[in-house]
């Protein structure tokens, strides 16, 4: 039997996971990142991965990162945990193990793994879209990942909103990420209320004419950045995943937003909250 080993590799914890052939749960085992230690992250990854394939000789390897890797260099790049940056964490994987792995960003692996096991099962061209620190996506075209010629397929986070708009670590301005992410979207409130507040306390309190100004600029930037995405690839379905995939109204006005941004007469595209959550990077990276 070929088992399928996935290892997420997240900025606060480690998550492996051994599927069998019929993608069923054989053992699952997670454990706290390293801070700002890329040797002993190296060494936490094997471990799990010794650890989880004792019994087995015959499996395949699948990694999910932040971040993605170059397709010139092989380097991780525009990654949130900054000690991989530049690092060949592939190749040094697969010379630690001896073995071949396969390696995508968690926005890929997210659209793979509900693309393949999750709400997007039964459709052809899926875009996943990850909604929380920051804003990624990934492209699944019949179940298998578009990451495109340089790598970057999907990445809408880092398409343009508003020129000259909010800075971002990109190093360009106004880029969606600088106003849906979670920590965007808590900076608008403080320059509107001069509060510094949680979201799940934003939410809770949005239900006045500033609240309601602050939901406004969401809804528009939210519906302007997916119904860009949508002229272009024109997908089947739209999974939302990342902590802010939990927002109700996302999925009524957010939707309605999008469609009436779009350039077409008539438009039905899905917009569905995730099935899988948290688990989505370990079960996609097992699917690469
Ligand atoms: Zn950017």
């Amino acid at each position: 039997m070929l088992y399928k080993l996935g290892v997420d590799l997240g900025g606060t914890k480690i998550e492996a996971i051994l599927l069998d052939e019929n993608f069923v749960v054989i053992e699952r085992k997670r454990i706290p990142t390293p801070k700002n230690d890329y040797d002993k992250i190296l060494d936490s990854i094997s471990s799990l991965v010794l650890d989880l394939s004792k019994n087995t000789s015959d499996f395949t390897l699948g990694i999910c990162t932040p971040g993605a890797i170059s397709k010139q260099t092989g380097l991780i790049k525009n990654s949130n945990t900054q000690c991989l940056v530049g690092r060949s964490l592939k190749e040094d994987l697969e010379n630690k193990l001896d073995k071949k792995i396969s390696m995508e960003n968690d926005a890929n692996c997210f659209a793979l793994a509900e693309a393949t096991l999750g709400v997007a099962l039964d459709f052809d061209l899926v875009f996943g879209v990850i909604l929380g620190t920051g804003v990624g996506g990934g492209i699944v075209i019949d179940k298998n990942l578009h990451s495109g010629r340089t790598n970057i397929g999907g990445e809408w986070g880092h398409h343009t909103l508003h020129r000259n708009g909010n800075p971002c670590y990109c190093g360009k301005t106004g880029c969606v990420e600088t106003y849906i992410s979670g920590p965007s979207l808590e900076n608008q409130w403080t320059m509107l209320t001069g509060k510094s507040q949680p979201l799940p306390e934003i939410l809770s309190n949005i239900d006045n004419e500033i609240g309601k100004k602050w939901k406004t600029n969401f809804l528009e930037n939210f519906g302007y950045g997916l119904a860009n995405v949508i002229d272009i690839l024109d997908p089947d379905v739209i999974v939302l995943g990342g902590g802010l995939s939990n927002i109700d109204f996302l999925y009524t006005e957010g939707k309605e937003s999008v469609y009436s941004k779009v350039f077409s007469d008539s438009i039905d595209t899905p917009i569905l909250q995730n099935k899988l959550g948290d688990s989505a990077g370990v079960f996609g990276a097992c699917m690469l």
